[in-house]
């Protein structure tokens, strides 16, 4: 499993994540940010785990994102 960690306040609406790995963001149509699909908020940040065949597209989308706004970590 990987661990996406999201910190949704840095978010400039880019699309980058939404481009690369689109099954797991989307675009607030309200505030014009990216949304973690599948997110648990806490403390202001957003975070999921998901599986190993996600890893690779939300690598690119965390590669990506201009504010480094997105984190993948190997989770156990
Ligand atoms: S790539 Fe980063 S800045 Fe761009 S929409 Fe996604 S989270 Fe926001």
């Amino acid at each position: 499993m990987t661990g996406i960690t999201y910190y949704r306040d840095k978010c400039i609406g880019c699309r980058a994540c939404v481009e690369h790995a689109g099954e797991r963001w989307r675009m607030s149509q309200k505030d014009g940010k990216a949304v973690l699909i599948g997110g648990k908020l806490k403390n202001k940040i957003f975070f999921c785990l998901v599986r190993e065949d996600e890893y690779d597209a939300n690598r690119k989308a965390a590669q990506n994102c201009p504010v480094n706004s997105i984190i993948l970590n190997k989770a156990k």
